[in-house]
């Protein structure tokens, strides 16, 4: 089955629709195919007589005969059948394909047709390009959930529409017949109810009856959940026996900084997560831990106070971090620490000019640099340390995970420790599949002495209200946020928007400087839009996203976000947390539209409703599912199919405890009964390509 599953797509179509299929969709492999499951099925019971037809009426199926067909060559070249089903008369009506047709339907023969009816003013009925196949038997129901796949404008252009798929798949299981091979042991299947791998196949895309459906969907639901959390915790238990060499545990100069130059108490969640990172980092086993912990819950400084323990024990740091503004702010915050306690530390980006970056890789290579901080170009591969130790990643969803596997590459001896970071907490069944190779720390609470930011959510002819509370915060002394959305679909539109946004609030408030950062400007020019904001010498600043991640401003109490519908919960709440880093009263103002849907209503109320990261976390995942959640889908390591981690937590809880059942019980797959777990985790280890190597 191993190579037949990894054969070239190219071996069932035409070269050219082939790679189509690839670039298209990122279909390569018959396997790639075959986990093209349809999204949707069409439900054919729809029986109609013509008779019966009505104006409202959506697709139907009709079965009857075809009584006449002419071609009609006169004004737009079609063709037209009559059909007849004993209680009415219909025209189908072809505009292509005339040859085809004319050459497939034959009289006297029981026809199923399956379209959507027309009604012209004279009462003519009409369907336009129908479906026709033989209707078998007398009622023929043997088809009555029809597949749909995703295609693309493209694909649809050259035959590879959703039949055109549907074709591909038929002709694919019908070669699967006898190669199919079963993944899961039969003590399984009869234990979980579960019908074989073949069978599943086959009914998921051609279902016979509702109830095959289910179980097929049941059936490759499981399997996929439990193989996603065999490996990933099989590449937990891999790095967790391996022993790695290195081990940091001296503390003399946390413990320095700690009682000398930290600048506040440090809270309960924080202090926890010292411990166990302290712990990890001297037990002599690689380290390989997420913090996650709500905006402004200061992870900046746990993963400072971790560093220093590595430093403490002679070996380089280095942090990356999603952006350039944030790589900046954090190099600042952290130059003050390291100058106060001797270190040396520079920081690397993409526009770090080349005279400095041959400075910086030189004093970094020979080990004069204790730490560095960047953005991904830390990761580009003239970029080399004396030793390597530890490497911190913050907002890590926003990297990918080839990105992650990059920085192992950079201690030849042992591997460096990690950390990553994120401030949107991840709901527990992501963390549980997504994550189930990591140990995870959380920091519930936020420093104390901050204000709960207030939410309120507007709509548009609210605006001069708006404009008026800002106009008070301003006198107070405050700085104001206002967001715009941009997204990538009509980033014209977007952009526009920004710049009618911006000169409004410059008419609104001629006596104030304002100030505008978006994506189009170099990053010398956002820098110093940045700058000037934090030197407070702009008081609003009129931004698109790029100022969701990390930006500290504490004077700033005021986030407007513009046509908040269009963004999701998470975000909503990332920009939220850029206020309320001060001591002052923060407020955050949605502005939407007066058309809201249903789940944008749902969040505005959500967001008014509630401050806590990890509620909103977990209704996010409701409404939106995890791959837009988190950009998991891009991400390549949870690239699930057909499991929907916010619908089958329950399939997901029983495919994981069997997991850890069986890598504690056999771990190496070694049970005669555990051959196909064994060859099918193999399989996959081989298709995944490089992920499993981060962990
Ligand atoms: P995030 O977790 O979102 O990255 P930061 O690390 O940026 O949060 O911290 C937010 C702000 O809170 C920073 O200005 C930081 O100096 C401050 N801070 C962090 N920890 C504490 C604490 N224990 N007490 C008071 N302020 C703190
Ligand atoms: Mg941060």
């Amino acid at each position: 089955m191993d190579s037949f599953f990894s054969r070239d797509i190219g071996l069932l179509t035409e070269l050219d629709k082939a790679q189509l299929l690839k670039d298209e969709l990122g279909i390569h492999t018959y396997e790639d195919l075959l986990k093209h499951y349809p999204f949707r099925y069409e439900d054919r019971n729809n029986q109609f007589t013509i008779a019966a037809l009505i104006p409202t009426t959506s697709s139907v199926q009709l079965q009857g005969y075809i009584k006449r067909l002419q071609r009609i060559d006169k004004g737009k070249k079609r063709l037209v059948a009559l059909f007849e089903d004993g209680t009415g008369q219909i025209e189908l009506i072809w505009f292509h394909n005339f040859s085809w047709i004319i050459k497939k339907i034959k009289p006297n023969v029981r026809y199923r047709i399956w379209g959507k009816p027309l009604f012209l003013p004279q009462g003519q009925k009409q369907l336009i390009h129908p479906e026709i196949t033989l209707a078998i038997g007398n009622q023929g129901n043997t088809i009555n959930l029809v597949p749909l796949y995703h295609s693309t404008e493209k694909l649809k252009r050259n035959q590879l529409d959703t039949k055109g798929i549907a074709f591909l798949q038929k002709k694919l299981l019908s070669q699967l017949g006898a190669i199919v091979e079963e993944t899961l042991p039969d003590y399984l299947l009869t234990r979980y109810q579960l019908v074989s791998l073949k069978e599943a196949f086959g009914n998921i895309h051609f279902p016979s009856s509702q109830t095959v459906l289910n179980q097929a969907q049941r059936r490759l639901k499981f399997e996929e959940l439990f193989y996603t959390q065999l490996k990933l915790l099989k590449v937990r238990q891999v790095r967790v026996e391996k022993q790695n060499d290195k081990i940091f545990n001296k503390v003399e100069l946390l413990n320095v900084f700690y009682h000398n130059h930290l600048p506040f108490n440090l809270t309960n969640g924080q202090k926890k997560t010292i411990r166990e990172i302290y712990r990890d980092l001297s037990s002599g086993k690689r380290m390989n831990r997420l913090l996650q912990g709500d905006v402004g819950s200061g992870k900046t400084i746990v993963a400072f106070l971790a560093m220093l323990i590595v430093i403490g024990s002679k070996a380089q740091v280095a942090i990356m971090a999603p952006t350039e503004i944030l790589a900046k702010q954090h190099f600042e915050r952290f130059h003050v620490f390291a100058r106060q306690l001797g270190l040396n530390i520079a920081l690397l980006t993409g526009s770090t000019k080349k005279k400095e970056r041959v400075h910086i890789l030189y004093r970094l290579k020979v080990g004069l640099l204790h730490i560095i901080v960047g953005t991904h170009a830390l990761l580009s591969d003239d970029v080399s340390f004396n030793e390597l130790g530890f490497f911190i990643i913050d907002e890590q969803h926003r990297f990918g995970v080839a990105q992650r596997a990059g920085l192992l590459t950079k201690n030849q001896v042992y591997a460096p420790h990690i950390l990553t970071m994120t401030a949107t907490p991840i709901p527990r069944t992501l963390a549980m599949t997504f994550y189930g190779d990591l140990d995870l720390s959380t920091i519930y609470e936020l420093p104390s002495g901050r204000q709960p930011i207030k939410t309120q959510h507007y709509y548009e002819n609210a605006r001069l209200k708006v404009f008026q509370f800002i106009r008070e915060q301003l006198i107070l002394g405050r700085q104001i946020y206002i967001v715009y959305p941009l997204i990538e679909a009509s980033v014209a539109l977007d952009y526009s928007n920004l710049m009618a946004g911006y000169t409004s609030v410059c008419r609104a408030f001629p006596d104030v400087p304002v100030g505008i950062v978006h994506g189009k400007m170099d990053s010398a020019a956002k820098d110093m839009e940045m700058k000037r904001f934090e030197k407070n010498e702009t008081h609003i600043l009129v931004a698109t996203t790029v100022i969701e991640v990390g930006v500290n401003v504490p004077n700033a109490t005021v986030m407007v976000i513009e046509s908040a519908e269009r963004f999701g919960l998470s975000q909503l709440h990332q920009l939220r947390g850029r206020v309320g880093r001060g001591s002052a009263q923060s407020y955050c103002i949605l502005m939407t539209d007066y058309r809201l849907n249903k789940a944008g209503k749902k969040r505005m109320e959500t967001m008014v409703k509630t401050n806590n990261g990890f509620e909103i976390a977990e209704l996010d995942l409701k409404l939106r599912g995890p791959g837009d959640l988190m950009g998991l889908q891009q991400s390549g390591t949870l690239n699930l199919k057909i499991a929907d981690l916010s619908k089958d937590t329950a399939i997901l809880e029983v495919a994981r405890k069997l997991a850890k059942n069986i890598i504690q019980q056999d771990p190496d797959f070694q049970h005669p009964a555990h051959l196909p777990i064994y060859k099918e985790y193999v399989r996959l280890l081989t298709v995944a390509g490089d992920w499993n190597r981060v962990g």
